[in-house]
């Protein structure tokens, strides 16, 4: 039976729960503050895609976009040591976990020594033997990789830029639990989850775009400069939603895909103070970004994905311009969790990842800049800090009528585009699954 939803916040996560809910037939409104729906893919650089992100793809081959970014080609991982090795983690042609295995026993990035410790932490795992710590999320990833034989040398070349890359922070950033599910997600399940792929296209044309276009289609009303200021609860139910212009909305099921910050104060204080569900979201905090697009006037065939050690980027996407592919290429530097870094002046930003872009991809003589573009996000990507996961809330909240989703939620991924879809699809699933 049809429902009535109202979903506040129009990023990834909220457009994914109005597709899913208005292709089952129930009526979806949107209230997105911004004066464009899409949040925080509105600043974002090609993502950097696993064949290991189901819900993603899944979304993608509903929007009907398999054809678009098929065949995409699989984007080697490359490193870029602090003493000038260049090296590629092989990705083979055989199952998974072989070629993992395979390619961590080949890979000259880490030393015999720690490729040995590596692949007999993988065999123990394996057979279970002995079981795996369960106090992982509450332990440092640096702590738990050096628990498990990993050098320092391996911890600074190698397993610094993955984390940072897969999930947004440094090594002791983050909670071991979350960085060893994530590469268990990642390199050692499913046939071709290893596999790294850089759309060739922005994510407005083979995501954001599509997919408004389908709500548009299934009747999904959008509202944009649309604030939600206050929720008002009776019982166990929300009951309505105001907005900043005192406009009260009502509907069956009330679903929030706002960043944690942005949720509690919209929240009586009772409620605040009463649940725990509400009361821990204060714990959560978010991390800086900058990421700097340069623009050049030399093209190139392939997209290329290098991981900097020691440089003030952690890692950088090179690829064809969509357009001008013949003549000019776009590179995308990115640095994550670094707040010395927002201060920094737009021409130091650009001076540094031209620094950086040099020693990353060779060039037989200087690219010429045609555009530029600095993006210095404060509050970007959820932190993950050890101990910070017990503080993700699960969709379902205390109010039987009231859903929470956004990619900063317990969808067991960092907080990334695979989660906040995830998380849209879960709530969807949660109100389909209701007996009106
Ligand atoms: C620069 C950058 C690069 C990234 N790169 C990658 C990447 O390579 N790979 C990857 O997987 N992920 C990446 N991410 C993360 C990914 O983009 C996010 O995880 C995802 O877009 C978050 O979606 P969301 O819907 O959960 O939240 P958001 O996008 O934050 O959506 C929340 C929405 O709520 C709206 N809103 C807020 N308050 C109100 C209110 N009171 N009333 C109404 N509306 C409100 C906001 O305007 C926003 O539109 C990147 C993020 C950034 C910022």
């Amino acid at each position: 039976m049809s429902q009535s939803v109202l979903i506040f916040g129009g990023g990834i996560a909220g457009l994914t729960a109005a597709l899913s809910l208005a292709a089952k037939g129930h009526s979806v409104t949107v209230i997105e503050q911004a004066a464009q729906l899409g949040g925080r893919l509105w600043h974002a650089p090609p993502p950097v895609l696993l064949e290991a992100h189901a819900a993603t793809w899944s979304l993608i081959k509903t929007l009907g976009q398999d054809r678009l970014t098929t065949p995409l080609r699989h984007t080697p991982l490359e490193f870029l040591q602090s003493t000038g090795a260049r090296i590629q983690f092989l990705h083979l042609p055989l199952p998974s976990p072989l070629n993992t295995l395979l390619g961590t026993t080949l890979f000259q990035g880490l030393s015999m020594r720690d490729r040995w410790h590596l692949l007999s932490f993988l065999e123990r795992t394996w057979e279970q033997d002995p079981p795996l710590p369960n106090d992982l999320d509450s332990r440092a990833a640096d702590e738990w990789l050096t628990s498990i034989g990993q050098s320092e040398t391996a911890r600074h070349g190698v397993w610094n830029s993955l984390a940072r890359l897969l999930v947004g922070a440094a090594l002791p950033e983050i909670s071991a639990g979350l960085f060893m599910r994530t590469l268990r997600r990642c390199f050692l399940t499913g046939a071709r989850a290893t596999k790294l792929i850089v759309p060739p296209h922005g994510v407005d044309s083979f995501l954001l775009a599509p997919l408004i276009a389908a709500l548009d289609r299934l009747g999904v009303r959008v509202k944009l400069h649309a604030t939600a200021t206050q929720l008002r609860f009776s019982h166990n139910r929300v009951t309505e939603v105001e907005l900043a212009d005192h406009t009260r909305l009502t509907a069956d099921w009330y679903l929030s895909a706002l960043p944690p910050q942005r949720l509690t104060p919209l929240l009586p204080e009772r409620v605040v103070t009463h649940y725990a569900y509400f009361q821990q979201l204060s714990r959560l905090n978010e991390s800086p970004l900058v990421v700097v697009r340069l623009h050049l006037d030399q093209a190139v065939r392939q997209t290329q994905l290098i991981l900097l050690e020691g440089r003030t980027f952690h890692w950088m996407i090179r690829h064809p311009d969509e357009e001008r592919h013949e003549q000019t290429s776009v590179v995308w530097a990115q640095a994550v969790g670094e707040q010395s870094l927002l201060p920094q002046s737009k021409e130091e930003l650009v001076r540094l990842a031209v620094d950086d872009m040099a020693a990353a991809f060779s060039a037989p003589s200087s690219p010429r800049i045609l555009d530029i573009d600095v993006i210095r996000l404060a509050s970007a990507m959820l932190s993950t800090k050890p101990g910070a996961h017990q503080y993700r809330p699960i969709p379902t909240s205390p109010f039987t009528n009231f859903l929470v989703a956004g990619a900063w939620t317990d969808t067991g991924w960092p907080a990334n585009l695979e989660s906040a879809i995830l998380s849209g699809q879960r709530c969807a699933e949660v109100i389909s699954a209701q007996p009106s």
